[in-house]
């Protein structure tokens, strides 16, 4: 698949290339990769920042570091960079799963990290942390005011196309987007999807927390009586009407564990084992 490109300038220094996975720069630093990227003969960043250790933001790294751009991560990020192998492996539980049971979403080229993003100091570049959806994520503001956000917020165009985005732990994305929230900036630059004003993003960071509440909610109706997990993934994936893909089952699986995680640390969900399953109910 070809992406054609075109940079655009948002203000001042800063400018992107608006893609399926979108792309920033500021002066010599680039801001993650877009999908495919052919005609990148004239793009030579000093140094390339990736928000976090998800393939589909780091997929071209390899190709710029070839070209000499110095690739900055979160410290906890870069087992993934350098070795996309891992992602592949945590989601079976590190057996070695099917080839055909993995997105083609997981499959990165590895690439080096030289410098941690905790560590890089650059003049008008601010790294701010933002974990939740990653271990570590983190997002970059530029001094333009524009804020490069990663996978921190989904926006409500993201939530219609499905109903269950990634995340690792929804109450460290809460505070994420909180935090978001009480940053100054003019325009934010998610991962995936449109630029949004400063007044467009504190919208959609209001809808994003809602969903997240409204799949917690879910959650605890459907644990009326004990679930097991494998019972609880499947009645939540029904209930959103999500397809059967593997793809998005995996995702589920992840974001699905992460929520009952959750809901265990503030009191609402307990967990119980029973002839060699795992069943969780909620707390009367
Ligand atoms: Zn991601």
């Amino acid at each position: 698949m070809e992406e054609k490109f075109t940079i655009e300038t948002i203000t001042g220094k800063t400018s992107y290339i608006p893609g399926s996975v979108n792309c920033g720069f500021y002066e010599t630093c680039m801001i993650d990769t877009p999908w495919e990227m052919h005609n990148h003969k004239k793009i030579n960043p000093q140094y390339l920042l990736l928000t976090h250790g998800h393939a589909d933001h780091f997929r071209m790294a390899f190709l710029f570091r070839g070209k000499g751009a110095k690739i900055v991560a979160p410290k906890e990020e870069c087992i993934f960079v350098e070795n996309p192998e891992i992602n592949v492996r945590a989601t079976f539980s590190w057996a070695i799963p099917p080839d055909a049971m993995i997105s083609s979403l997981m499959k990165g080229v590895p690439c080096k990290v030289d410098i941690y993003s905790e560590n890089f100091f650059y003049p008008g570049i601010t790294v701010v942390p933002l974990p939740g959806h990653s271990i570590s994520q983190v997002g970059y503001l530029t001094s333009d005011k524009i804020f490069f956000t990663g996978d921190a917020l989904y926006t409500k165009e993201l939530w219609n196309t499905f109903p269950l985005p990634y995340s690792i732990d929804p109450l460290l994305v809460k505070n994420s987007l909180e935090r978001i929230a009480n940053i100054d900036f003019d325009y934010l630059v998610p991962g995936h999807g449109k630029i949004l004003s400063k007044k467009e993003a504190i919208e959609e960071i209001g809808y994003h927390i809602e969903r997240i509440n409204e799949i917690d909610n879910l959650i605890l109706r459907l644990l009326e009586s004990p679930c097991s997990t494998e019972e609880i993934i499947s009645d939540v994936l029904s209930s959103l009407e999500i397809n059967n893909s593997l793809a998005q089952y995996w995702i589920a699986v992840t974001v699905i564990k992460s929520h009952l995680s959750a809901l265990t640390r503030i009191n609402k969900v307990d967990f119980f084992l029973e002839n060699a399953r795992v069943y969780w109910e909620r707390v009367k």
